[in-house]
Parts: C-alpha cells; structure tokens; sequence
C-alpha cells in the first residue's frame, strides 16, 4: 500500500467532517496524468468546502483544493510527460474530482496549462483560482471596451483575494481604481498595489435606487447582492461590470434600469469551466501584466495542517489578499 497526505472531507448522517490524513493510491480517481503537487492555495470556493458552509462538495469522501501546481509524475496524455510543470484551476477539482490538497492527483490532460516559463509553482498558486479569475475579469472589461480613458473603474471586495488581484492588474494596465473595502485599515496596502481611491464598502450596501449619480466606468465585483446592484446603478453610460463573486450575497436586488437606459453590461466571469483557450490566454497575461512585486505584497503562506483553520478564517472575510498552501 502507498499513500500520501491529504485534507479529507467526508459526510456522515452526523454531518460533515474534514481531517488531514493519509491517503492510499488506489483510491485516486480516473485521470490520464499523475501530478506532485508542490503548491496550492485558498480560495473563497475552499473556504466553503472546507466549513462545508456552501454545498460546494458533490462526492465523498473528497480531497478538498481547487487549485495545483506541480510537476508531472506520470502520463498517457500526448500533451504531457514526466517532469512537465502545470498548473490547473477548476474544471471541478476539490468538488467532483479529488483535489489539490494533497501530495499527489490524478487528473484529466486536457484540464492542464503549462506553468507560464517566467513563473514558480509558487507564484502561480499566489495568483491561484482569485487572480486568474480577476485576469478573466480584466479580459472581459477590455472586450466590452472599457480602456483606461473611458474612466474610473472600481474593485468590489477589493482586500480579497480576486479583488486584490483586479486592483494590481488594472493599475498596471493604466486605469484609475477605485478600491472599495469594509476594512479602512488596508488603505495602504490597497494604495500599494495601486489603487488610485478607497471608498467604504458601505457606500454600496444602502437601498438600490434603479439609477444613481454616475461613477465609473466599469467594475469588477467579487460581491454581488445589493453590492452588485448599487455598482451598476452607479456605472456610467455605455459601461461594464464584470459579476465574479457572491461574497455578500447571491441575489441580485437590483432593476434592468441601468442596462435599458443606459447600456449598461453585466458580464459574468466563470473560472471553473472556462474554455481553454481562454485559460492559456489569462495565464500568458498574468505573466506579463501582474508585478511580481505585487504578489509578494499579497501572500501570506501556510502548510497543509493550517489549512482547515485558514478556510473558516476566509469565510470570516478575515483574510487579506491570498494565502498559498506549501505541499512540498
Ligand atoms: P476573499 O474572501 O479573499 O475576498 C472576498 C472579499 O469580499 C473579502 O475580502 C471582503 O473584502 C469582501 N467581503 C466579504 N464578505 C463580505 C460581505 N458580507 N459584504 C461585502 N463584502 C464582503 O475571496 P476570493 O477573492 O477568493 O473570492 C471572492 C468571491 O469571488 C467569492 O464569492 C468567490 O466565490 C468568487 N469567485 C468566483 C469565481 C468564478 O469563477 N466566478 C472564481 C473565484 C472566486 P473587503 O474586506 O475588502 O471588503
């Protein structure tokens, strides 16, 4: 028998349970690729499985993570051989597939992407799920033509992990970013990664009125609910909010009034089935948009036995930028 380390949820008539434990090979699921998972990391989705807060797990027993990188250990995919460095997000790891948090997964081919060659296994695990999901965000906002001239753009959720991300890259890219927290004390960290204006997270919680004074010109909203709806209220003629999160909420108290009489768009971001080429196209623009330095400024880095704590700790709203999980 042959086993490895992993963070286990299971469900009993008692409800649900999570342990770090060992566990044996065989029991790996389907996949054409064997990869050693060097670094993963915590994200908000993480949070929920692990607290089974939200029923994000859909088979048990389940080896919790949603994110990996690491080194390919064996392949029958033609894309793939041993000593391959990957990455991959999603596509239902840690939710109907095991997942990351572990020392070894056996995965799809097709789910892989090359780790971009300027980047660590740490690194990408740094962006992870949130920041590959703030790049798709960034990536729809230009499609729909909001460029930096057009104005302001502002950044829900912005101490968290995707909105620290979309306020890193956005200032990159040129825009002027209006972060908005309910933690006032991050200011100088948000300033650092580049945000232009703080403003209260509770300037976007009171009533939704169906058009309000106009802001910006575009957003990204890790939040949703009232948060969403007062942001699109808000965002001026012709512009765009890309929809990411439910850290506030999943409904969407709002009215069409923004879209009908001033063109508004929602664009929804999914990170999860997002197609391939898209996925190849956000990492390519994460390595060449993001500041390392940033990340750097981002990350605080735990092992594999701190991860249940950190995940109610994320549920909490209490963990500032991302935290990445050594395997190794
Ligand atoms: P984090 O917990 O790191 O960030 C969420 C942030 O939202 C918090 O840091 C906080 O920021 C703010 N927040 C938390 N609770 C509330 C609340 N009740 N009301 C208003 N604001 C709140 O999570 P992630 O960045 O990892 O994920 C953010 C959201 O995006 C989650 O809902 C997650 O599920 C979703 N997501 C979706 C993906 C997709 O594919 N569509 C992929 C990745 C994430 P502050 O303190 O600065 O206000």
């Amino acid at each position: 028998m042959s086993t490895f380390k992993a963070i286990v949820i299971t469900k009993t008539e008692a409800g649900q349970a999570v342990r770090l434990t060992d566990f044996d090979d065989k029991d790996l699921m389907e996949g054409d690729v064997t990869v050693r998972v060097e670094w993963s990391t915590l994200n908000y989705k993480d949070g929920l499985a692990l607290t089974g807060k939200s029923p994000v797990v859909r088979r048990f027993p389940m080896i919790a993570g949603i994110d990996l990188a690491g080194t390919v250990e064996a392949s029958t995919h033609p894309a793939w051989k041993p000593g391959d460095k990957v990455v991959l997000n999603g596509w239902g790891l840690g939710e109907t597939h095991l997942g990351a948090y572990a020392q070894k997964a056996r995965v799809k081919g097709e789910w892989l992407v090359r780790l971009p060659q300027s980047m660590s296994a740490r690194e990408a695990m740094a962006i992870g799920t949130a920041g590959y999901t703030a790049m798709l965000a960034v990536m729809a906002l230009e499609r729909a033509g909001i460029v930096p001239a057009r104005g302001p753009v502002i950044v829900t959720g912005a101490s968290g992990g995707v909105g620290s991300v979309a306020v890193a890259l956005l200032a990159k890219l040129g825009y002027s970013v209006i972060a908005s927290t309910g933690r006032p004390e991050e200011a100088a960290y948000l300033k650092g990664l580049g945000a232009a204006e703080i403003i209260e997270r509770t300037e976007l919680t009171g009533p939704v009125r169906p058009i309000a004074k106009e802001r910006w010109a575009g957003g990204i909203d890790s939040v949703g609910s009232t948060t969403l709806a007062n942001l699109l209220s808000m965002t001026r003629y012709g512009g765009a909010v890309a929809a990411c999160g439910l850290a506030g909420g999943i409904d969407l108290p709002g009215s069409v009034a923004p879209f009908i009489l001033r063109g508004v768009s929602l664009l929804g971001i999914d990170s999860v089935m997002c197609p391939m080429p898209l996925r190849q196209e956000a990492w390519r623009r994460l390595e060449r948009d993001l500041e390392r330095g940033k990340i750097a400024a981002m990350i605080s880095v735990i092992g594999l036995a701190e991860v249940i704590e950190a995940g109610a700790r994320i549920i909490a709203g209490k963990v500032r930028g991302r935290i990445v999980v050594n395997i190794g």
